[in-house]
């Protein structure tokens, strides 16, 4: 199924260099495709051709942006098993998993494609003072022009389309460097927006070293850098950025607070498909479980039970639910941060195990706060469970992180729903379920090093777009 060579996208058509590399299979790590490899020089080619497109995709209506996107959205649900097995085999994700993250692509090109038309502004009054008696404002919303783009390898489909979607939404020309474990997902999107009608430059997407994507961060012809990744990259290049609006959706150790009202059956399911979905390598995957007290036990029984129970494996697999980690080498540096908490004292409560990139789903208490297990985003299917009996004292450590990117909290008692909603430093509160949850329209991001700005497709839009104000004085007033 998988073509030979993927040729890049370099200004909406497809080329290549004399550079390529395989992309591997992360199950098996047989060579599964080979891909066209970028140089600077084709970065650079690409901010120019997208600077000379930001004009003419500046003046597309918006009904032509918006049939341009639900062409995408209907072409994607065309292709959803092609693309889904491209996933699980380059990301090693789960087909099941593999198969939400493109009905998920759907909806976000579905989503722009509606947002696309109601990009509106507002009338102001003026008249608030006696000197402005006689003026008018009133704002729009305009691209923002050509931006820069750097995704990660867990999502390598619906976080391309996370910042893609806007961006045809509002008129924004783009480069695109997509993650080198999974460029395959990022060229094969490329491969549908090349059946639009855009003006030439107004896309390129192009797999290449961190080094030479160097221009999308400090090229000033770009006008936004929009990075999803690691907290320490993410920081890192906004150092960099220059004048350029910078928006990095970032890394977490979500934590999922378990109160005594909660249904524990219920719970249960969720926290294991919050913990263990895409084998833990979400950016909101659970970490941290805090549980109250009086139902730890029954929790915690029930939990070691399910998790027992989860399939690990093939990810081409239907039955299988933990597929392999990106790397051996991050199986191994996660075994390791389990294998230091027991060390330190920690009781491992099942899981542990590990054959190359396969971490079994384990789970772990009484593990020391100031571990990494604890601290750092653990990035696979580990979590660890602690007790406690006051609820604020609940709240504070959930803020007792670095991150900040959703909370989750399984209560019944509205006050404390509202009270997490008012207190927990974190771009959203998820009662009645895991900090997990996501729907793509949603306001979406994390406070402290999670990161900056908000995605979801409404509010990336206002992160790509700047505000325009218009005032008019009519001297006859
Ligand atoms: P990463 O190592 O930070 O890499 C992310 C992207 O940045 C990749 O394309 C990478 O390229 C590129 N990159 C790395 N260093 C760079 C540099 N100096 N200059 C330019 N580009 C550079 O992160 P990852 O391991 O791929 O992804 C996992 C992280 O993403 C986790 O921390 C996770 O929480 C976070 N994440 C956040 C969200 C969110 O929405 N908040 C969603 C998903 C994932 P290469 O692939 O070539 O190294």
């Amino acid at each position: 199924m998988l073509k030979e060579l993927y040729p890049y996208w370099l200004a909406g058509q497809t080329a290549s260099g004399e550079d390529e590399r395989v992309v591997l299979n992360k199950f098996n790590s047989e060579a599964v495709a080979r891909v066209a490899w970028a140089d600077r020089g084709t970065l650079l080619d690409a901010i120019a051709a997208a600077q000379a497109a930001a004009e003419p995709m500046a003046q597309m209506a918006a009904y032509e942006r918006a049939a341009g996107l639900r062409h995408c959205a209907q072409r994607f649900e065309e292709r959803a098993e092609e693309l889904a097995q491209v996933l699980c085999m380059e990301a090693g994700k789960p087909i099941r998993d593999a198969r939400g993250e493109v009905g998920r692509l759907v909806d976000t090109f579905r989503v722009a494609s509606e947002e696309a038309t109601r990009l509106g502004g507002e009338v102001l009054p003026m008249d608030v003072t006696e000197r402005a008696r006689a003026y008018r404002g009133m704002w729009q919303r305009v691209p923002i022009g050509p931006c820069g783009f750097i995704t990660p390898w867990n999502f390598p489909l619906n976080l391309v389309a996370h910042k893609v979607a806007p961006a045809l939404a509002v008129g924004n020309p783009f480069v695109l460097k997509p993650a080198s474990a999974t460029p395959l997902g990022a060229l094969l999107i490329g491969e549908v927006l090349a059946e639009l009608d855009l003006p030439a430059g107004a896309f390129s997407i192009l797999p290449c070293s961190v080094d030479d994507a160097g221009p999308l961060v400090e090229d000033e012809r770009l006008k936004l850098l929009s990075f999803t990744g690691s907290h320490q990259v993410g920081w890192e290049l906004k150092g960099r950025a220059g004048k350029k609006h910078v928006q990095l959706e970032l890394g977490g150790n979500a934590a999922c607070i378990v109160d005594e009202d909660a249904d524990i059956e219920d719970t249960v399911s969720r926290l294991v498909m919050g913990a263990f979905y895409q084998s833990g390598q979400s950016c909101i995957s659970v970490q941290r479980i805090l549980v109250h007290e009086s139902v730890y036990p029954e929790l915690k029984q029930q939990l070691i039970d399910a998790t027992a129970a989860l399939i690990t494996g093939d990810p081409a697999l239907e039955g299988t639910f933990i597929g392999p980690m990106i790397s051996e080498a991050e199986a191994e540096r996660l075994q390791g941060w389990i294998g230091e908490a027991v060390e330190a004292g920690a009781s491992l409560l099942v899981g542990g195990g590990r054959e190359g990139a396969l971490l079994e789903a384990s789970l772990l208490e009484g593990v020391p706060p100031s571990l990494s297990l604890c601290r750092e985003e653990a990035f696979g299917p580990v979590a660890v469970l602690s007790t406690f009996t006051d609820f604020g004292a609940a709240l504070k450590e959930v803020n007792d992180s670095k991150y900040g990117l959703q909370a989750g909290l399984f209560t019944r008692d509205i006050h404390k729903a509202n009270r997490a909603w008012d207190e927990l430093e974190v771009g959203a509160v998820i009662v009645g379920d895991v900090p997990s949850w996501r729907v793509d329209h949603m306001p979406y991001g994390g406070v402290k090093d999670s990161g900056l700005g908000r995605e979801g497709l409404r509010f990336a839009m206002q992160e790509q777009t700047e505000m325009r104000l218009l005032v008019i004085r009519d001297p006859q007033t």
